[in-house]
């Protein structure tokens, strides 16, 4: 689970790392007000769970109220990288010395958490890890030693010689390392940590992402989440007993089983081609399932084929095949589709899809195949 900079920054507030104050806006006049209110230069800021928002344009500094109105009218509406931004932070400016980079994840090599930090901050990070990634320096912290004061001071003098930054550093590592590990994250970064014109550290950004198998156990963090399109599609998939991800390619996948489910993606792949989805719709066979099913397929634009692949074992390829049919029955479909069952009463599945004048094939391979030809 991902949260917005504005959530982030409210949980570096709590932990007592220094960021700036903002007032979180949906509307122009939301920001006109904030900005009255604030009274000195504001940045406007995205709200999208996103990175590269600076790069964007989703990010402006504005002197005046009416400049934050007009950045408002500007970045409220926009798409960043396919989210639509419909939340801005009208966050405190502030004079920026330099950017550093601060980040912390988990490394299952070392099977510990990973610090990262850099004097390269800021917007061309990626860039940085690409060209230059010594520049980055990573640190696994011991699980059982936590964020010592040494260490963490350690980590400080990489990046600053100045003793007053050093301690201002070394403090926000060990809040940072305190707060990954209090709430499960699975990712925590600050980026930039900027040093102000009056030579103090603070958070200008925040980016967390959380595990979602611990969530049970982070009520807090759990009400946090705001579920993108693509987020509340899958939700909605689980309630209809479908376990569904949305990928970025173009044949859509129904399966029986998520074992079943990976090996058709990898098959995919294999031959070429790029899968539009994982959806696994479990072990029944009833066609309100396979209805769920096609109409989560035909939801995405990016859908050009849909390919439907089953092994039976206790669910039988008969039931499966009608339910199918009824599920056809009841709704359009204008893209190809194609159908591979095996086990149990394949044949008799698949007379019942040859009836209906339906691409049929015998295996995963000639399914695959099959899709990327009627695409290409
Ligand atoms: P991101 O592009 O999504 O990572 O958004 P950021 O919040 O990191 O903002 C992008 C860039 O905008 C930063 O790296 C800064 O260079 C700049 N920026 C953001 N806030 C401020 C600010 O308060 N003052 C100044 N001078 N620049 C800022
Ligand atoms: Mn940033």
């Amino acid at each position: 689970m991902k949260i917005h900079e504005y959530q982030a920054r409210q949980l570096f507030r709590e932990y007592g790392i220094p960021v700036t104050d903002g007032i979180l806006c949906h509307t122009v006049s939301d920001v006109e007000k904030a900005a009255r209110e604030m009274n000195r230069m504001v940045v406007v800021k995205a709200q999208v769970l996103t990175g590269g928002r600076g790069k964007a344009g989703g990010v402006k500094l504005a002197k005046t109220v009416n400049d934050a109105v007009s950045a408002a009218k500007q970045i409220l509406g926009m798409d960043i990288k396919g989210y639509t931004v419909e939340k801005v932070l009208v966050a405190d400016a502030v004079e920026i010395q330099k950017e550093y980079y601060v980040g912390m994840t988990i490394d299952r090599n070392t099977k510990s958490v990973l610090f990262m930090a850099s004097s390269e901050g800021g917007v061309e990070i990626e860039e940085v890890a690409k060209t230059n990634p010594e520049a980055i320096h990573k640190i696994p912290i011991d699980p059982d030693l936590g964020m010592s004061d040494f260490m963490a001071r350690k980590i400080a003098f990489k990046l600053f010689s100045d003793i007053n930054l050093v301690k201002q550093a070394a403090d926000i590592f060990k809040k940072l390392y305190k707060i990954c590990i209090n709430t499960d994250a699975s990712l925590v970064e600050i980026n930039p940590l900027v040093i102000t014109n009056e030579n103090k550290l603070m958070a200008i950004d925040g980016k967390m992402n959380f595990d979602d198998n611990a969530l049970y156990r982070q009520p807090e963090i759990a009400v946090m989440n705001e579920p993108d399109e693509d987020e509340k599609k899958e939700l909605k998939a689980k309630e209809s007993g479908l376990s569904y991800i949305r990928l970025d390619g173009n044949i859509g996948c129904m399966v029986n089983g998520a074992g079943l489910a990976m090996a058709t993606m990898d098959v995919i792949k294999h031959f070429g081609g790029s899968p539009a989805n994982f959806l696994d719709i479990g072990g029944s066979s009833s066609p309100k399932k396979v209805i769920a099913a096609m109409n989560l397929l035909l939801s995405d634009k990016n859908v050009k084929v849909i390919m439907i692949n089953i092994f039976g074992g206790i669910t039988r390829c008969d039931d499966v095949a009608r339910g199918l049919i009824t599920a056809l029955d009841e709704m359009k479909v204008d893209i190809p589709i194609v159908i591979r069952l095996s086990g149990t009463n394949a044949e008799e599945g698949l007379r019942i899809i040859k009836e209906k004048n339906l691409p049929t094939v015998k295996s995963l391979s000639d399914a695959a195949q099959y899709a990327i030809k009627a695409i290409s």
